[in-house]
């Protein structure tokens, strides 16, 4: 398996991972950065709605608030009410005020004289003793109207009445199985006193809305704010939800349900807003709490409005995606600026490799890349200059190299040829010596033979000289006789052979000696059907020779080739100027020599006739390296033979 090598990187994606790494860690930067901010702008965004929202839903408040002010006020003014406390007419009143407080949707609309008895109750039963009343009371008593939230105890609910008691009731934490309640209810309260035509405050005229329960108002504050869904408004008393558009699980309104413990001490105890993330029911909602104060300015329920988070997230969600694709399409440009950038860089390199390339295989005239005037135009300009100079070296290494292997084959030759001519002498060295030692031998033997052979001739000649002619013995004496001559002729030619050959130099024409042979020859040999043929140069030289051995040396191999051809077919004798040399050449059509033969035949003694010596070629050999020349054979069998002599023009 092959490791991943950074080294091993092409250069140009080296060169993109350099451009892209800062670019990476920027847009990672800005990637953080807008994120960061993605988030802060959308909670900003959000808190400023929700805000905005807890605003609306106390505008609300207020505006339900001024509504029954204006209908207590305008109560107050009536005919009815005035003549009521004048005449303390309360039945009468009781039924108009009823009217008043259905038409208008008030909860409770009381009226009251200065000394705190009511003048809208039937029964008269809801006096406000002067200790026990209520702040409002004593304010319109004091001829100030009053508007506000109250919280009302259990008994002056019932002291308004037994159905607003009822109403204000709250089962508390509906979901668990305690029937613990909440009687005591939170109220939107308006006075004002009933001042005579003497200016003197006669009684006092109150009405308000119970909150608790009161889902029309929650309703109304959500639908306000929000539209039918979206949002979700409460009015709690103390910490227990006494109006809300939350709803449980089982689908119910979360009536009855309390605040956390920590919104509860931040709205309650220290009277401050609450504005935060909090997960209500199943859902994630943006909540926003403040006081409701009393008229002594202490907190007794708080007015909530939530706004669904889910809005925010997608918002946060299309912000970060719309960053995250701007980030995307930023990265993708900049590798792909980066990575053209680079690859317009690298490129003259990866020519330039290219062309190192191609010329390490061998090839020449390689093309290199244009060349610019940077770092790299400046490697291309040095890599073109170490190109010239390497191929002129390399031509000139090899003009040198041919030199050499021309000096080599010239030397080996020359070599060749020595040690050949060294064989040669060391060939002749052998022969000469040979010969000489056969030379002494013959001439041992010859002399030791001549002696007794001439006795045996002379007595043979008496004997012959005895006997008459036609004697039967005479034929055998003379065939004796022939014998001894053929004895003394051999030993002859053993001493010729023998003899030192003596050289008497002289300047010779060699075509006239070739002449006087061949005419010497036709007075011996039968050459009647031997076709001779005589190409003798004109131009052919005196030279410094011995006529009389040369002319031994021809005939010997005039004769032979007649011998061999057996009086018939066609001898040509050549002589010509060769080189330095004479050359006389001697053509026959005879049988040929072979090989093996052709090694043998210069040999003294070697013949293949019955009646030959085996002494003439090899006395003519002797004869000619006398005169410092060379005799050779070639011969092919059954076509002829030639002999070749060359003897030296100076
Ligand atoms: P001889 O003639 O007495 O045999 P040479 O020395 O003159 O002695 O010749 C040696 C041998 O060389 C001959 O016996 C013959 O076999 C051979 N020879 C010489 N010349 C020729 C030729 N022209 N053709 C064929 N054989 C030849």
């Amino acid at each position: 398996m092959s490791r991943f090598s950074f080294r091993a990187f092409p250069l140009r994606w080296k060169m993109t991972l350099a451009a892209l790494t800062p670019l990476m860690f920027i847009l990672l930067l800005v990637a953080i950065a807008g994120a960061w901010m993605i988030n802060a702008w959308v909670v900003e965004k959000a808190q400023q709605q929700i805000r905005n929202d807890l605003n609306a839903a106390r505008e609300v408040f207020k505006n339900e608030q001024s509504r029954i002010d204006d209908v207590v006020r305008f109560t107050a003014h009536s005919r009815g009410v005035t003549d009521a406390i004048g005449q303390s007419t309360g039945t009468v009143i009781s039924e108009e005020l009823r009217q008043v407080r259905d038409r208008e949707g008030l909860d409770f609309l009381s009226l009251i004289d200065i000394n705190g008895r009511s003048l809208s109750s039937a029964t008269g039963a809801a006096t406000f003793p002067f200790l026990s009343q209520p702040s409002f009371i004593k304010k319109a008593f004091a001829g100030e109207s009053f508007s506000g939230t109250v919280l009302f105890e259990a008994r002056e609910l019932l002291r308004e009445s037994p159905d607003l008691a009822r109403k204000a009731r709250i089962l508390l934490n509906p979901e668990s199985d305690s029937d613990s309640e909440e009687t005591r209810g939170i109220l939107l309260i308006s006075t004002t006193p009933i001042i005579d035509l003497d200016g003197e405050v006669t009684g006092c005229l109150y009405g308000g809305v119970l909150l608790n329960n009161n889902l029309a108002m929650v309703d109304r504050i959500r639908d306000i704010i929000y539209g039918f869904d979206g949002g979700s408004a409460t009015i709690f008393l103390g910490r227990t939800r006494a109006a809300t558009t939350i709803r449980l699980k089982s689908g119910e309104r979360a009536i009855g349900t309390s605040v956390s413990d920590e919104v509860a001490n931040a709205v309650l105890e220290h009277g401050e807003a609450w504005i935060a993330r909090a997960r209500v029911v199943d859902e994630w909602y943006l909540t926003a709490y403040e006081p409701i104060l009393d008229p002594l300015g202490q907190p007794i329920g708080a007015l909530y409005v939530g706004l669904l988070e889910a809005p925010f997230s997608v918002l946060k969600q299309r912000a970060s995606l719309l960053l995250l694709g701007l980030l995307t399409l930023g990265c993708s440009s900049g590798y792909l600026f980066a990575h053209h950038i680079a690859r317009r860089i690298a490129q003259p390199i990866v020519e330039l490799e290219d062309s190192a390339r191609r010329l390490a295989d061998g090839e020449r005239d390689v093309p290199l890349p244009e060349a610019d005037d940077d770092e790299i135009g400046h490697l291309t300009c040095s890599f073109k200059s170490m190109t010239a100079a390497l191929q002129s070296n390399e031509e000139e290494l090899n003009l040198l190299n041919r030199n050499l292997e021309r000096k080599v084959i010239e030397r080996t030759s020359e070599l060749e040829a020595k040690s050949l001519e060294l064989m040669r002498t060391q060939q002749e060295l052998l022969r000469a010596e040979k010969l000489a030692a056969i030379g002494e031998l013959a001439s041992g033997v010859a002399h030791e033979i001549n002696n007794p052979a001439a006795i045996i001739r002379g007595n043979i000649e008496l004997v012959l000289a005895q006997l008459a002619v036609g004697h039967p013995a005479r034929e055998e004496a003379e065939e004796a006789l022939k014998q001894t001559e053929r004895v003394s002729r051999i030993t002859r030619n053993m001493l010729a052979f023998a003899r030192e050959q003596t050289i008497n130099p002289e300047q010779v024409l060699v075509n006239k000696i070739i002449e006087e042979v061949m005419a010497q020859v036709s007075h011996h040999e039968p050459l009647q059907d031997v076709e001779i043929e005589m190409e003798l140069k004109s131009d052919v030289p005196l030279i410094r020779g011995d006529s009389e051995r040369l002319k031994q040396v021809f005939t010997n191999i005039v004769v032979n080739a007649l011998q061999a051809m057996n009086g018939q077919g066609r001898l040509k004798i050549v002589s010509r100027v060769e080189g330095s040399n004479v050359e006389i050449r001697f053509e026959d059509s005879g049988p040929g020599i072979t090989e093996e033969l052709q090694q043998k035949i210069f040999n003294p003694f070697f013949t293949t006739k019955a009646s030959g010596t085996g002494l003439g070629l090899s006395v003519s050999y002797g004869i000619i390296k006398a005169l410092r020349g060379s005799v050779s054979v070639q011969s092919q069998l059954g076509l002829g033979s030639c002999f070749s002599i060359c003897l030296p023009i100076k």
